[in-house]
C-alpha cells in the first residue's frame, strides 16, 4: 500500500493550486486552479497539464477562488471524466467565477488582437465548457463523509476562508489520515463560519500564504469603515470602494447594514455597481447554511436579509450605472474589479478621482502594475482609459479585510491537532519567505517535521513517516 503526493502548482508559489494524491493507483486531484500573474508565463503554464487528465479518477475542489478552480473546465476538455466533489456553495460560486473567467479571457483575446505585435492566446475555455464542467460536480455538505474509492474517504470541514470553502480530512488506506488545507481563513470574519479545527492527523498539507505576516485585527474593520464614511460625508464627498465581487463586497454590505442599524453612520445612498457582485450576493443569500451564529442572531431570526436594506441599490445594467454619476449627494459606491483593472470601477474612479472631497477606500490586495497599486502608492497622476487624471481624492487603506490566515492563525490551527500523532506538515501555497518563516515557526512550536513542498516532486507517505 503506497500513498503518493505531488504538487503541480502552488508549490513555492501562490497561484495555480493543483495537487495529486495517488492512493494505490487511484489518482485524485485536489484543486485545479489557474496560474496568475505576468501574462505570458502564466498563459503557457495554464495550457499544459503535467499529467494525463484522463487518468485522474476524481477531483476535489476546496473552494471557488480562480487560482483553485479555474482550470477545471480545461481539465474536462482534456479528457477528465470523473466526479468533482465540492460543497454546494463552492459549486455555485465556482460556476460564477469560471463563467466570469471565460468572459474575461474572451475580452482579453479581442483586445490583444487589435494590438500590434502582441502575443495572442485563445481563451483556455468558453462558457459551454464551464457548463460541461459544472455537470461533473457532486456536492456534499460539511461534515458528511463520502467515499472517493473503496479505500479513500473524505470529509469537508469549514475553512472559514470564503463562502463554501473547505479543509479536507482524507481517510486513507492503512489508517493514515491526511489533512489538506485549500486556503485557511481567519476567526471573526463577517458572515461565514470560523475555521473548524481538524481531528488528529498523521500528515497535514498546509497553505502558508501569510507564513511571515500578521494582519490587523478583524475587530477594527467595522470601526475603520465607519470612520472613513463619516469623514467623507462631513466633507460632502463620495466614498468609492473597489472590491472583489465575491466575499469582499458581501462583507462590506454586511458591515454597512450593521453600522446603519446601530446608527453609527449617516443614512446615505449605497450603490453596488457590479453585475457579478449582484449574482454573487444572490448565491450568498441562498446558502444560509454557511453563515455563522452571529448572522442568524442579527438578521435571520428577525427575517432580515443581511444583503438588502432600504438605501442599498444593486445596479445591473449600464443605464442605471451611468445614473450614479448624476447623483450629487454624498454616497457610497462599491464596484469591481477589485484591483481597478477593468469593469465599472474605472468609470467611477474617472468621475471622482479629481475631487478632494472624495475618498477611495482600498479594502483588498493590489498586485503590482495595477491601477489599484498606483492608487495605494498615491501617484500624483494616473491613467484611466488612457487619459491622465490628477489624484486629488483621499486614498485610505484598510488592511483588516484579509480572508487568509496569518502565521498566528496557522499556528493556532496546527496547535489544535494532536502533535504526538502528527508526523509531518507539508507546506504549500506561499512565496519562499512565507514558507521558510512558517516552517521555522511550526518547528519552534514542537511539530516533529516540516517540509516545504517542491513542485513536481513525489512524496511518499506511510505510517512510519519514511
Ligand atoms: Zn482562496
Amino acid at each position: 500500500m503506497e500513498i503518493k503526493f505531488k504538487s503541480f502548482g502552488a508549490a513555492r508559489e501562490v497561484t495555480g493550486s493543483c495537487h495529486m494524491l495517488d492512493c494505490d493507483g487511484h489518482k485524485v486531484l485536489i484543486d485545479c486552479g489557474m496560474f496568475q500573474g505576468k501574462r505570458i508565463p502564466s498563459e503557457e503554464k495554464n495550457r499544459i497539464f503535467q499529467f494525463d487528465p484522463a487518468e485522474v479518477e476524481s477531483a476535489i475542489l476546496t473552494h471557488a477562488h480562480c487560482d483553485h478552480s479555474c482550470r477545471l473546465p480545461y481539465l474536462v476538455m482534456k479528457g477528465f471524466r470523473g466526479n468533482i466533489y465540492a460543497t454546494p456553495a463552492t459549486r455555485d460560486i465556482a460556476g460564477l467565477i469560471m463563467a466570469d473567467t471565460a468572459h474575461i479571457q474572451q475580452k482579453d483575446a479581442e483586445w490583444l488582437s487589435k494590438k500590434k505585435g502582441a502575443t495572442i492566446f485563445d481563451p483556455l475555455f468558453g462558457i459551454k465548457d464551464v457548463l460541461n464542467c459544472l455537470n461533473s460536480f457532486v456536492t456534499i455538505s460539511y461534515g458528511r463523509k463520502f467515499h472517493i474509492s473503496d479505500s479513500l474517504g473524505c470529509t469537508f470541514y469549514n475553512a472559514g476562508h470564503i463562502l463554501g470553502s473547505s479543509t479536507l480530512l482524507l481517510d486513507c488506506p492503512g489508517n493514515i489520515r491526511i489533512g489538506f488545507s485549500g486556503d485557511l481563513g481567519r476567526h471573526g470574519t463577517p458572515i461565514i463560519h470560523d475555521p473548524e479545527y481538524l481531528p488528529p492527523l498523521d500528515y497535514f498539507v498546509c497553505e502558508a500564504t501569510y507564513g511571515d505576516k500578521l494582519h490587523d485585527p478583524i475587530e477594527d474593520a467595522c470601526r475603520q469603515l465607519a470612520d472613513a464614511i463619516r469623514e467623507t460625508v462631513n466633507k460632502g464627498g463620495k466614498l468609492i470602494i473597489p472590491a472583489f465581487a465575491v466575499e469582499r463586497t458581501q462583507d462590506i454590505i454586511y458591515y454597512l447594514h450593521l453600522l446603519l442599524d446601530q446608527r453609527k453612520i449617516p443614512k446615505i445612498e449605497i450603490f453596488v455597481d457590479s453585475p457579478m457582485a449582484f449574482n454573487a450576493t444572490s448565491i450568498f443569500r441562498v446558502h444560509q447554511e454557511c453563515y455563522d451564529e452571529k448572522v442568524h442572531e442579527q438578521f435571520i431570526v428577525q427575517n432580515k436579509n443581511p444583503f438588502g436594506f432600504e438605501n442599498l441599490h444593486y445596479t445591473t445594467n449600464v443605464n442605471e450605472s451611468k445614473k450614479i454619476n448624476e447623483y450629487k449627494e454624498p454616497c457610497i459606491i462599491i464596484s469591481s474589479s477589485g484591483m481597478c483593472e477593468a469593469g465599472r470601477i474605472l468609470h467611477h474612479l474617472r468621475n471622482n478621482i479629481e475631487d478632494p472631497r472624495n475618498t477611495i477606500l482600498i479594502v483588498g490586495y493590489m498586485a503590482e502594475d495595477t491601477l489599484g497599486r498606483r492608487l495605494v502608492e498615491r501617484e500624483p497622476e494616473v491613467k484611466i482609459f488612457g487619459q491622465p487624471y490628477k489624484l486629488r481624492a483621499k486614498v485610505k487603506i484598510l488592511n483588516t479585510f484579509s480572508a487568509h490566515a496569518d502565521y498566528k492563525d496557522i499556528m493556532d490551527f496546527v496547535a489544535h491537532l494532536d502533535l504526538e500523532r502528527l508526523k509531518r506538515v507539508y507546506l504549500i501555497h506561499g512565496e519562499d519567505d512565507a514558507l521558510e518563516g512558517m516552517k521555522t515557526r511550526l518547528l519552534g512550536m514542537g511539530v516533529k517535521d516540516v517540509q516545504v513542498v517542491e513542485p513536481m516532486k513525489e512524496y511518499i507517505v506511510t505510517n512510519s513517516a519514511s
